[in-house]
């Protein structure tokens, strides 16, 4: 295990208010020391534990002052990384950072590797690896459900279910030991394979509970992808408009994958929504015109939402209905819109061309029917009794990974309970089961598994 003290600048790039340098290891103390003095002479050694103190963050050769900052002594194991941990905290600009930063190597720590904080408090033994994710999902969350979700997961909500099932696991394993070694005191044909059964069926069971939170993970982790299509002059822009006002905005273009295509964050009623909005739409207004019924299938492709405007003021023609032809196997929501003027759209023929489709009555610019649109969607995504506050939902791929191959091995272990097969083919399937389940934790995982986790958290945390 590393023991070298670590340091790095935990806040963001750019200009702000305060900007800190993180350092966390044995020699924290001593190269907090070095580089601090406060007004009267005294250094970090000198003062309280755990306390702010106001003074001047020095080159430790030349004594030169670098900054005037605050800093904090926290002696471990109370600490994020369980080590001796140090925070300057100094003016939120480049330089300053820097030449603290620079300072602190100087004295003797390394610069930290991205996630390696975090990464020493899980090897510490302070948080499991799924809390350890928690902590980026945290981070990166881009709507306030996730964040929720997040928040939860690092208070250990998947942890405590999974080591759970793990214990009963151990339990099944120790039994099934018992009656190899001694056969003669466990009768293993009854007694030993009821048992087993019933314990793998609950096991199986609460994965598979689990597993049934990934969808809601998913669209919570990465909005609900949506689309929204319709010929030029419908009130696409005006709905796009209406839904960003309603919403507690979290509006942030985000460059997608796509160089022209741009994607929007919003809440509505809870519900993340990832707005797929191309560039496109606002130039020429037409998404399919604009970049050709192949890109526009693609991308529909890879959406879980599509809201299709009509426009009830012009009778349905050829563009339309190639819009329905394009939406008609997806998840879709159809607003017939311009409902105040008069009407040229019968909705019994929409029906038709989109026979499980919600259909909506809207006039956009005068803010009728966003109402339901909003209860529509929230309708739609969050009817399936999984209530995001009191439920452990599963957001993460690898987390889904685990519970898939933890649930392959169960299943294999009752059906060999069933089949009556020698125990020691059930142990082996059990086992493995428990090793997958342990990926999730770190009970079980290996160190390359380990880096590549951390490898994607930011520096300085
Ligand atoms: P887009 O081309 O689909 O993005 O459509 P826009 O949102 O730019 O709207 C086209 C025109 O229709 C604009 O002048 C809007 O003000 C108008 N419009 C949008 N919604 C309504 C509506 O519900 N009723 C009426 N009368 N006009 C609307
Ligand atoms: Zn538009």
């Amino acid at each position: 295990m590393d023991i070298d003290t670590i340091a790095a600048i935990a806040t963001p790039p750019g200009e702000g208010g305060i900007g800190i340098i993180r350092i966390s290891g044995k020699d924290a103390l001593d190269i907090g020391n070095k580089i601090f003095l406060n007004r009267d002479k005294k250094t970090l050694k000198d003062l309280e534990e755990r306390k702010l103190n106001y003074g001047y963050a020095i080159n430790p050769k030349s004594s030169k002052k670098i900054d005037e900052v605050m800093i904090v002594f926290i002696k471990g194991p109370k600490t994020y990384t369980t080590e001796d941990v140090v925070e300057v905290h100094c003016h939120g600009g480049t330089i300053p950072v820097r030449r603290i930063l620079e300072a602190v190597l100087e004295s003797g720590a390394r610069l930290a590797e991205p996630g390696e904080f975090t990464k020493r408090a899980f090897l510490n033994g302070r948080i499991d690896l799924a809390q350890a994710e928690a902590v980026m999902d945290l981070i990166s969350a881009k709507t306030d459900s996730s964040f929720d979700v997040s928040l939860k997961q690092l208070e250990g909500s998947i942890s405590k279910e999974v080591s759970n099932m793990m214990s009963t696991m151990l339990e099944m394993l120790a039994h099934i030991e018992a009656s190899i070694d001694f056969p003669e005191e466990h009768d293993v044909d009854e007694i030993t394979y009821g048992q087993l059964e019933d314990g793998g069926k609950s096991i199986l069971e609460k994965i598979e509970k689990l597993l049934d939170t990934v969808y809601t993970g998913k669209v919570l982790r990465e909005g609900l992808k949506t689309v929204i299509l319709g010929k030029p002059n419908v009130g696409k822009s005006s709905l796009m408009n209406a839904i960003l006002r309603e919403s507690r905005a979290i509006v942030t273009d985000i460059p997608g994958t796509t160089r022209d295509i741009i994607e929007e964050y919003v809440n509505i009623k809870g519900i993340p929504l990832k707005i797929i909005d191309t560039a496109g739409i606002r130039e020429t207004e037409d998404l399919v015109e604009k970049i050709g019924v192949d890109k526009a299938k693609e991308i529909l492709e890879n959406s879980d939402l599509s809201i299709v405007v009509f426009d009830v003021s012009r009778e349905l023609d050829d563009e339309d209905l190639e819009i329905i032809e394009l939406v008609k196997h997806k998840k879709s929501i159809v607003l017939l819109n311009k409902t105040d003027l008069p009407k040229k759209i019968d909705e019994e023929d929409i029906k038709r061309y989109l026979p499980n489709t919600a259909i909506i009555n809207t006039a956009i610019v005068a803010g009728r029917g966003i109402d339901i649109l909003e209860d529509t969607l929230k309708s739609m995504f969050l009817s399936s009794e999984i209530q995001i506050k009191d439920n452990t939902i599963v957001t993460s791929v690898r987390h889904r990974n685990q519970l898939l191959k933890a649930k392959e091995n169960m299943k294999d272990a009752l059906e060999s309970i069933n089949l009556g097969v020698p125990i020691d083919c059930v142990e082996v399937d059990i086992k493995n089961a428990y090793e997958n389940l342990g990926e999730i934790t770190g009970d079980t995982v290996g160190e390359d598994i380990i880096d590549k986790i951390f490898k994607d958290f930011c520096i300085g945390k």
